[in-house]
């Protein structure tokens, strides 16, 4: 008997999670593999969480989540993204974007359906459609490798008469890139003339360094929002990664599919959880913007650190705790590059093939380490590649 199944069986362990593992041998490893972050989530949200535990809020809730939060959620995103949703309807609370996103996609795509994604790609999408029996698409625009970007072209490109969905993520992990409103807008067109659906990531929005303007949402094009299924989470924007706490708005069709599906699948997200999201959204306290104030600072420390670089050069974030590196002049590929600077000076770092074909010539840091770390890190780095200018 064969015992495991073939989803099972196509699904990888990403390199990632090899990198995190491997860099656990050492005592003394500076890690900027995961998007973890250190920071700790604030203390008014940990009340809110413990408070709902020392109440005996402790049970299941709604599957689609307290309608408390629901209603929180609905207008937190109208004040912030000028969205409207109706709470009762079109919101589920989901255990973080992750499996927001594979209840999106379990609800929508159909064996053989394809799914459009750009890269540089988050892992987990190519993951989830294959869970979910759809064909994941990458487009690995090789001729914008040096921008980091797919070029509205190359996924126009990609869609055929199997295409489901196209997979947007912006603010990009792994690039720390924003999209700009002229690719959002042309991607919207092409979905509504080509009738697809749009599976938005939007989890790190709010964290920018642009002054805090948040990118454009393409659901809050014209036409969009009824093809458009928004995928939020409190894990990156509140560090809340281990509370497991997201949300997905969307119309009340796909809302409903999900909602059954969530039955069957986690029952609801975890409701102390839920509690705490509910502190974490008040529209009257942006605990987001002191966030964004603590990342924009190490972005500053890292860009700093690379500068001194002869061989090495930091594609500057717009967005999110990511920064891609460009490892090209070393001569090495990412992964020779991520084995051996993690053999030599103790720094674990992604490689970039992780993420693409176009990304193999750069490596990916999280800054969610504290400054003297990122400066550590950086300096071994930076060392590890320069003693290469020099052979
Ligand atoms: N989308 C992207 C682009 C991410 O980087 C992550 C987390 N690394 C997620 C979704 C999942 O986040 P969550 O913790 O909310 O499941």
């Amino acid at each position: 008997m064969k015992r495991i199944s073939k989803v099972a069986e196509s699904i990888e362990p990403s390199l990632t999670r090899k990198l995190f593992n491997m860099a656990k041998q050492y005592d003394d490893v500076v890690d900027f593999t995961l998007g973890d972050p250190d920071v700790p989530t604030p203390n008014e949200i940990k009340d809110a969480g413990c408070k709902a535990i020392m109440e005996g809020k402790t049970r299941y809730s709604q599957n689609a989540g307290l309608l408390a939060l629901r209603q929180v959620i609905s207008r937190y995103n109208e004040y912030h993204e000028g969205l409207t949703y109706n709470p009762e309807k079109e919101i589920i609370v989901t255990v973080g974007a992750m499996e927001g996103l594979y209840l999106a996609l379990l609800a929508t795509i159909d064996e053989g359906d394809e799914v459009i994604i750009s890269a540089p790609y988050y892992i987990n999408y190519k993951q989830m459609v294959a869970m979910c029996k759809g064909v994941p698409v990458i487009v690995d625009d090789m001729e914008n490798a040096g921008n980091l970007v797919c070029s509205y072209e190359a996924v126009a490109k990609a869609v055929s008469n199997r295409t489901k969905a196209i997979i947007l993520n912006t603010p990009c992990n792994p690039t720390g890139r924003i999209y700009p409103d002229d690719f959002i807008q042309k991607i919207a067109i092409l979905a509504k003339e080509k009738d697809l659906l749009v599976i938005t990531d939007e989890v790190y929005k709010c964290l920018t360094y642009n002054g805090g303007k948040r990118p454009m949402s393409i659901a809050s094009l014209p036409g969009m929002k009824e093809r458009t299924i928004f995928v939020n989470s409190l894990s990156k924007e509140f560090c809340m990664t281990g509370w497991r706490i997201g949300y997905v708005m969307a119309d009340e069709e796909i809302v409903s599919a999900m909602t059954k599906l969530q039955e069957n699948i986690a029952a609801c997200a975890p409701l102390p959880s839920q509690y705490a999201a509910i502190e974490a959204l008040r529209t009257d306290r942006d605990y987001s913007a002191d966030m964004a104030r603590i990342f924009s600072r190490r972005r500053d420390i890292l860009i700093e650190g690379f500068e001194k670089s002869k061989m090495l050069k930091c594609k500057s974030p717009e967005a999110t705790f990511y920064a891609m590196i460009d490892i090209s002049k070393t001569g090495m590929k990412s992964e020779e590059f991520a084995y051996a600077l993690l053999k030599a000076e103790h720094v674990a770092v992604v490689p970039g093939i992780t993420y693409g074909r176009m990304c193999d010539n750069y490596i990916r840091m999280a800054f969610t380490l504290d400054e003297e770390k990122i400066r550590d890190g950086v300096s071994k780095i930076v060392h590890f590649a320069d003693t290469f200018a020099t052979k």
